[in-house]
């Protein structure tokens, strides 16, 4: 899917770092609590491994593909869209197929699942509201589709962003910061493309994103084998499904933000070119990044911490698998907090 270029990737040193940071003498927990996380001195990241320095790329990952330049806060301050204000704090979720149409046991999955995407994002984006809209049939779109070979036999049906964006910016409400459509279908953003994970207009504040790849029986053969819905999931493959979709929804909601992808450490935001690539990566955004939403939307990032934390224990972590990576997710928001605390 990547081109390759000719450049490559080099990591930000200790001063670019400092400077994407942005840290302001006010004493505050918060910007302590950067100072410690962003200080890349060998002494304090031995004993500091919330956030580890970004990893040299491999042949195939995206800074190897994509060698991202860094970008500072006020480098990013400066080109933001749009700033959250009270008239304009919403994210709109808008669900586009059949997560809570299907008429079998999976219509109750598919409203679990939309619920855990909404409360997360709420969580994630602690301080903006969240509200998910009214599920809309492909059908109603009437946006552009083919039938597309993704595998040797398999043919999948594809829907073409370019119809999903008109219909989004017919319906997207008047407080929106943001609307992000959310579909098991794949799709493509033209004849030329074989398919797109997402695509997002940042000037328009509008982006969809398929899930349709992260779903187990997506390049399956059988064509009873359904990927619309979610009822066929096994617990494991389910919790898989939430793992990869909480994560994609809150990085490309932080492109709405106006956040690149982050070179700095490893991050949420880091890009990824392959499935096992946007695997490794936890669910939170390092000191840069947190920085930037954190100016943006301005909450206490203490409380932001343990609404997260409240999330997990009561939402994600399976009582059948306790190794499961919505529990390392929790210890490491404990650590995160214990070490803010002592601040
Ligand atoms: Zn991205
Ligand atoms: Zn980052």
């Amino acid at each position: 899917m990547a081109s390759k270029k000719k450049s490559t990737f080099v990591k930000p040193n200790a001063r670019e770092i400092t400077t994407a940071v942005a840290l302001i003498d006010d004493k505050s927990q918060f910007m302590e609590f950067l100072r410690k996380c962003s200080d890349v001195s060998a002494e304090v990241s031995a004993q500091n491994s919330l956030f580890p320095p970004i990893a040299t790329p491999g042949r195939h990952d995206w800074l190897t593909s994509f060698p991202t330049p860094p970008e500072s806060f006020q480098s990013w301050e400066r080109k933001i869209r749009n700033h959250v204000n009270s008239r304009m704090k919403t994210i709109y979720i808008l669900p586009l197929g059949e997560f809570t149409r299907d008429k079998s046991s999976g219509s109750e999955l598919g409203v679990r699942f939309l619920g855990d995407l909404e409360a997360y994002t709420s969580s994630f984006f602690t301080g903006m509201v969240v509200k998910m809209m009214k599920e809309v049939p492909v059908a109603e779109l009437k946006c552009k589709s083919r039938q597309h070979m993704v595998d040797d036999k398999v043919v999948r049906e594809q829907l073409m962003v370019s119809g999903i964006f008109a219909y989004m910016k017919s319906v997207k409400p008047r407080d929106a910061y943001c609307v992000v459509a959310v579909t098991m279908m794949d799709l493509y953003p033209n004849d030329e493309w074989n398919f797109v994970f997402g695509q997002a207009s940042l000037q328009q504040g509008i982006g969809v994103f398929s899930f349709a790849r992260y779903h187990p029986n997506f390049f399956e053969r059988d064509k009873s084998v359904a990927i619309d819905t979610l009822h066929q999931l096994t617990p494991d493959d389910y919790q898989m499904l939430r793992w990869r979709a909480i994560k994609v929804l809150t990085h490309e909601i932080g492109h709405m933000f106006g956040l690149r992808h982050c070179v700095y450490f490893t991050c949420l935001l880091n890009g990824s070119n392959h499935a096992e690539e946007s695997d490794r990566k936890l669910t939170f955004l390092c000191p840069v990044c947190l920085r930037k939403i954190q100016h943006a939307i301005k909450f206490d990032f203490l409380a932001r911490y343990e609404g997260l934390v409240k999330f997990f224990q009561e939402r994600l972590i399976s009582a059948h698998n306790k190794n499961d990576k919505f529990l390392l997710c929790k210890e490491w928001l404990d650590r995160a907090i214990s070490l803010a605390v002592q601040l």
